[in-house]
């Protein structure tokens, strides 16, 4: 499962894109609701394969759309599509399975991050190909954070300097992510805490305001005009 690392084509992709997006409001699986005239997903996909160390693309789409979501996506690039499953988790482990073994580095993206740019698709398995087992990329957290308790009554501050909002794409050894899956016990909400489970380090690197997660109504006003940007942030 250590294939060879090279510069190029040594990575594979796996985007879970089988939520249904509640937080959206009413309106179908959130991967393929419409974003500039194109569902989330074929954005996310597109800026995925433009990735030139990407060799192999995995997503998990909703049962009930896998036959929809390689027509989708077949003019875009090759991909294979599984059915994921009732929890992210299950979904990312459906697509693992569907990895060749001789891939040395797999990144776990998420559907949702639509504009994600392909250079930091690129940074993280540069990162993992220079040696480290599992990176996660990250953005400062702006908000100050309190901790709370029943009745929302304020426990603490948490200080903030110590916190930091995590992305996607997490990259990881392949190795590394079968090993944490294979151990998993409970259902949590990223690939890098089950990593940290299994006592392996995982490092920040610097994440894209591109690769906000388009969840609430709000973020898909701010992913339009982002889109309609000719010179959108980094
Ligand atoms: O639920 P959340 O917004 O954190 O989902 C993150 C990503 O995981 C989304 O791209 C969503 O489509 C995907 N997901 C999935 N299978 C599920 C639930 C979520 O592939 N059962």
């Amino acid at each position: 499962m250590t294939g060879q690392l090279n510069a190029r084509g040594d990575v594979a992709v796996l985007v879970p894109a089988a939520g249904a997006g509640l937080r959206l409001g009413p309106g179908g699986p959130k991967a393929l609701r419409m974003l500039g005239g194109e569902p989330l997903l074929a954005h996310a996909v597109r800026r995925v394969a433009a990735a030139p160390s990407v060799r192999t693309i995995v997503v998990a789409a909703p049962a009930a759309e896998v036959a929809a979501v390689r027509a989708l996506l077949s003019p875009i690039a090759d991909v294979t599509v599984v059915p994921g499953g009732a929890e992210r988790q299950e979904s990312v482990a459906s697509a693992l399975a569907a990895v060749p073994r001789d891939v040395a580095i797999v990144l776990v993206h998420d559907a949702a991050r639509a504009l994600t740019p392909p250079h930091l698709i690129e940074s993280v398995a540069a990162a993992v190909r220079d040696g480290l087992p599992a990176v996660v990329p990250v953005l400062p957290v702006v908000d100050t954070i309190k901790e709370v308790g029943p009745g929302e009554v304020v426990h603490g501050t948490v200080d903030r300097t110590v916190l930091r909002s995590v992305q996607t794409p997490q990259g990881f050894r392949h190795d590394v992510l079968a090993a944490a899956h294979a151990a998993a016990s409970d259902l949590l909400t990223d690939d890098a805490g089950l990593v940290e489970k299994i006592g392996v380090a995982v490092t920040c690197v610097p994440g894209s305001e591109l690769a906000l997660k388009i969840t609430r109504p709000l973020d898909l006003v701010l992913a339009e005009a982002l889109l309609g940007l000719a010179d959108p942030p980094a």
